[in-house]
């Protein structure tokens, strides 16, 4: 790989997984990626598997994420879980955003971006979603809407936060159906997405960070996808729920 970004591949298990499964799932993962370095590997489970699961990726190359979080910090917010409360149990990552959370929580940029903050101040490191749909993609306004839900949720966020963050394009067309973007599509938009970060922070600083691509990513596409220059990993869903898929992804971009 001629990248100078190390890969981060991301598993997001959504609403799935029982805890005895989310654990036959990560010995699964355990066994098949111990001798894995060349990737930064991050399962996210449902919160009622995350204690169980840290436990048994304690000594291994696999790092833990969640799916959400509360922009609060603890206090009087039934059902919300603050980041304080995914520290217990030694997440590093947070998912923000997810094109789920902005469809049926109808989650905006602007509460992205105070989750961002409040993870920042909580040593997580976000892994923001953005993505257009299919009526905007074929309005050619693929990156207007992405560019804007760029400047909306790291509204705030220092280069030095920017950093320690991930950008997810997950085209919404793309998530759960099937149909993935070509490698085309998806270094396109990549490449939009670092010159907006240019723009927004400093050619130095855009070019370090890392873009994952999702959207229905799968052994078979993911040397190819993940072989373009802007495209530093993956965050995948439906395919991360197979011990022997996820790793053979994995496996498949080295
Ligand atoms: C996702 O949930 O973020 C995702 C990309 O799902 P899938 O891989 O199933 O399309």
């Amino acid at each position: 790989m001629d990248k100078d970004r190390k890969l981060i591949i991301a598993g997001n298990w959504k609403m799935n997984k029982t805890v005895a499964e989310a654990l036959d799932l990560v010995k699964g993962l355990k066994r098949d990626l111990s001798q894995v370095k060349e990737v930064d590997i991050v399962v996210c489970p449902p919160f009622t598997a995350l204690s169980e699961v840290s436990r048994e990726i304690i000594d291994s190359n696999i790092r833990l994420g969640a799916q959400n979080m509360s922009e609060h910090s603890v206090g009087a917010y039934t059902g919300e879980t603050a980041a304080e409360f995914l520290k217990e149990f030694l997440v590093r990552y947070v998912i923000l955003g997810h094109s789920e959370r902005r469809q049926y929580q109808k989650e905006s940029d602007a509460l992205i971006a105070k989750k961002a903050a409040a993870a920042h101040a909580a040593s997580l490191r976000p892994i923001i979603c953005v993505g257009e749909l299919l009526e905007h993609r074929e309005a050619g306004q693929t990156q207007t809407i992405v560019d804007a839900q760029l400047t909306g949720s790291l509204a705030g966020l220092s280069s030095v936060q920017l950093l320690e963050t991930i950008i997810a394009y997950e085209p919404v067309w793309a998530i759960g159906t099937g149909k993935t973007a070509t490698s085309e599509q998806a270094q396109e938009v990549h490449a939009s997405i670092r010159a907006k970060l240019a723009d927004l922070y400093d050619d130095n600083t855009a070019r370090q960070v890392r873009i994952q691509y999702g959207g229905s990513v799968k052994p078979g596409n993911a040397r190819e996808l993940m072989s373009q220059p802007d495209v530093d990993g993956a965050l995948v869903g439906g395919a991360a729920l197979d011990a022997r898929n996820f790793s053979d992804i994995i496996n498949n971009s080295i």
